[in-house]
C-alpha cells in the first residue's frame, strides 16, 4: 500500500519528496526548530553554490550555460534575468560609494527629463542603450548561424551582466590598489571581453583564431552602428552632439 500525499498547492497525488506538477518540495515534517536552522544555512548555501557555479561556468564554457538555457533547463544556473537584477546591484553600490561612472562611461542624464529619471538610473539607462545594441551586433556577425533574435539577446544578457559584474568590482579594486586609473580602460576592457566571449557562443569552430576573426568582425560592426547611429543623431539634432569634455 503506497500511501501517496496530495500537494498543498495543486491538490496533485505525489509520491517522492517533490510534486512532479508543480514543483513543491514535500517533506512530510512538521516544523521545528532543527528544520528553520538547516533551512537557513542550506538557503544561503544553495544560493552561493548557484551563483559559484554560474560565474565560474560563465567565464570557463560559456556556451555550456547559455545553451543550456536555449534548451529550456532551469534552476541550476542563475537566469539571464537574475544576472542582470545582480549586474544593477552591483552597478548601484558602485555609483553610490565609488563613483558615478558605469563601467568607465560617464552616462549623461541631461536629455533626460526629472520624470523620466525616477524610471531612468543612469545604469538603467546604459542597460538599456547597450543591451539591445550588442543583440544587434552578434545578430548581423552571426547572421548565418540562423540563431533567432531571443537567443541572440538572452546570451548577450547573460554575458554583458556577467562581465558588467566583473569589470566594475575588478575596475573599483583596481581603483583602491593604484589611484585613479583611467576610467574608459573600463569600458574598453568590458567590450572587449563582451565581444571574445559572444564569440565564444556563437563561432561554431572551437579554433582560437575564428574566435579572434569574429571578435574583430563584432567589434568592427560595432563601431559601425556606433557611428551611424551618431550620424543619425547629428542629421536630426546637431546640437545634441554637444558633448564636450566638461
Ligand atoms: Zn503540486
Amino acid at each position: 500500500m503506497n500511501k501517496a500525499k496530495k500537494c498543498s498547492i495543486c491538490q496533485t497525488d505525489v509520491i517522492g519528496l517533490y510534486c512532479y506538477n508543480c514543483g513543491q518540495k514535500i517533506t512530510g515534517r512538521r516544523l521545528r526548530f532543527k528544520e528553520v536552522l538547516a533551512e537557513l544555512t542550506e538557503g544561503i548555501f544553495s544560493i552561493e553554490k548557484s551563483l559559484i557555479a554560474t560565474f565560474y561556468h560563465l567565464l570557463i564554457k560559456p556556451k555550456q550555460v547559455i545553451e543550456n538555457y536555449w534548451e529550456g533547463n532551469r534552476n541550476y544556473y542563475y537566469s539571464p534575468v537574475k544576472m542582470l537584477t545582480l549586474a544593477l546591484f552591483v552597478i548601484g553600490i558602485h555609483v553610490v560609494f565609488v563613483n558615478k561612472d558605469i563601467l568607465g562611461v560617464s552616462v549623461n542624464m541631461n536629455g533626460v527629463s526629472k520624470e523620466m529619471s525616477v524610471i531612468f538610473s543612469p545604469q538603467v539607462f546604459f542597460i538599456t542603450l547597450m543591451l539591445p545594441l550588442i543583440s544587434v551586433v552578434t545578430y548581423i556577425t552571426y547572421f548565418k548561424q540562423k540563431h533567432n533574435v531571443l537567443e541572440h539577446i538572452t546570451s548577450v544578457t547573460y554575458l554583458f551582466a556577467f562581465w558588467a559584474v566583473v569589470i566594475t568590482i575588478f575596475w573599483d579594486l583596481l581603483e583602491f590598489v593604484l589611484g585613479d586609473p583611467d576610467s574608459l580602460g573600463a569600458f574598453v576592457l568590458f567590450t572587449l571581453c563582451l565581444f571574445i566571449w559572444t564569440a565564444r557562443i556563437f563561432t561554431r569552430s572551437v579554433k582560437w583564431y575564428r574566435i579572434v576573426i569574429n571578435t574583430l568582425a563584432e567589434f568592427f560592426i560595432f563601431c559601425l552602428l556606433i557611428a551611424s547611429l551618431v550620424g543619425i543623431l547629428y542629421f536630426f539634432d546637431p546640437s545634441a552632439l554637444d558633448v564636450s569634455a566638461s
